[in-house]
């Protein structure tokens, strides 16, 4: 923002220190491009996809200066079978209080929910919509991230603040900045902390095409990811957000 500013002050003329006001400061917005991944968490959530026969859900932690930018995929623990991923409340939870505990801003981990479809389409279910504006629908912004197993992404993008509205951006690799190595088996032990699977998905013959998917309306219930999501916003939210004003 400073920048910005910056920019838009007239050549040559200097402002000196004086100041009759102080700029209003607003959180951080992305610029509205695609959707980033470096090259290490999306190898890893293309690990994670395909680990199991399931969904798998989870948040995308993105760069400080690049909000759209996702740099690192975690799990949280959570019930899942071929059509649905139910989020641990108190897991989710403290997964805010550890990202918090990091250093980070809600808006480096807590804004970019992503899962997976094990079918073809990643077009989002009724639920997965419904679930995006009831558990997101009070940030200032956020983004639902969906990849399917045949490689196919779904990432929207909503504001919930000033001239609101929501809409579909493209999803990329990014080779341009430093990643780290691949670390399988530390994806292994995040999969197997975090996904319990419900049932046996081995016994579930999903069509080849899943017209369900099409239809929107197979995925359960997300409850758990929208209570902890509006404790967390509760408990931690405000205090957080006076601390971005100040900054
Ligand atoms: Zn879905």
């Amino acid at each position: 923002m400073k920048s910005a500013q910056a920019a838009l002050k007239p050549a040559g003329k200097k402002t000196g220190r004086r100041r009759t006001h102080r700029p209003v400061v607003r959180p951080e917005k992305p610029k509205v491009s695609a959707l980033r991944f470096s090259p290490y968490a999306w190898a890893k959530l293309l690990y994670l996809r395909d680990r199991g026969d399931t969904e798998v859900g989870g948040f995308g932690i993105t760069c400080p200066e690049d909000l759209l930018l996702v740099e690192d995929v975690r799990l949280v623990r959570q019930r899942c079978t071929w059509a649905s991923v139910r989020f641990d409340d108190v897991a989710v939870a403290d997964f805010f209080d550890r990202q918090v505990d990091a250093g980070r801003k809600p808006e480096e981990f807590g804004r970019l929910w992503l899962h997976t479809h094990p079918g073809r389409s990643a077009q989002p279910s009724e639920t997965d919509k419904d679930t995006f504006l009831r558990c997101f629908g009070s940030a200032d912004w956020s983004l639902m991230f969906i990849l399917a197993r045949g490689g196919q992404t779904y990432a929207r993008l909503r504001f919930g603040v000033g001239p609101s509205g929501q809409w579909e951006v493209p999803v990329e690799v990014d080779f341009h900045r430093p990643f780290p190595a691949t670390d399988q088996a530390a994806w292994e032990r995040e999969y197997l902390e975090a996904v319990q699977i419900d049932g046996d998905p081995l016994g579930v013959a999903f069509p080849e095409e899943l017209p369900a998917w099409e239809l929107g309306s197979v995925e359960a219930e997300t409850g758990g990811l929208e209570d902890a999501w509006h404790d967390w916003l509760d408990e931690d939210f405000p205090s957080l957000w006076e601390q971005e004003e100040d900054l």
